[in-house]
């Protein structure tokens, strides 16, 4: 019994070891720490990488063609589904996600679980078209190529029998 009293006296006049949450400031994430997901879509290059690495599959990618020709790309992560292994982040060449230190993932909403991030895929420029001159002679240029290239190879001395 005593043990215990002398440590219950001993406790009263220690620090408490929780923090003060939410009473002031939020305590700093631990280093290294895997938080809410951070999308830069202004580096993202679209391979796929990403998505193709995501175990939950929790990565959506959106494409829509627009009427320039211009696709507007949009990924969304649910981060309901996330389970914040950061393969996504590891495997992405371009860094465009993260995972922050931000562990207050708290809502109401289903939006307040999604990241997403757009950005805008132009159209290849449209191939010069060519004159009808332009084809012919193009089209004599490769005949004379193949005529030069059977005469060189008439002109091989024949490897001996
Ligand atoms: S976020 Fe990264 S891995 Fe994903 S598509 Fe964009 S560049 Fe590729
Ligand atoms: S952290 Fe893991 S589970 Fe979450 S989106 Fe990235 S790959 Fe998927």
């Amino acid at each position: 019994m005593l043990p215990y009293l002398g440590k219950a006296m001993t406790n009263l006049f220690r620090k408490p070891s929780t923090e003060k949450f939410p009473v002031g400031d939020a305590p700093q994430a631990a280093e290294r720490y895997r938080g809410r997901i951070s999308y830069n879509p202004d580096v993202c290059v679209n391979c796929g990488m990403c998505m193709r690495v995501c175990a939950p599959q929790c990565m959506h990618r959106d494409i829509e063609t627009l009427e320039n020709g211009d696709q507007k790309i949009t990924f969304t992560f649910d981060l309901t589904s996330c389970t914040f292994c950061g393969m996504c982040a590891d495997f992405c060449s371009r860094h465009s996600i993260t995972l922050t230190d931000d562990y207050m993932m708290v809502g109401t909403q289903p939006e307040d679980f999604i990241v997403t991030g757009s950005f805008i895929k132009k159209a290849p420029p449209p191939k010069p078209k060519l004159t009808p001159e332009q084809i012919a002679e193009m089209k004599a240029k490769a005949e004379a190529a193949k005529a030069a290239k059977a005469a060189a190879k008439a002109e091989e001395p024949k490897a001996d029998a």
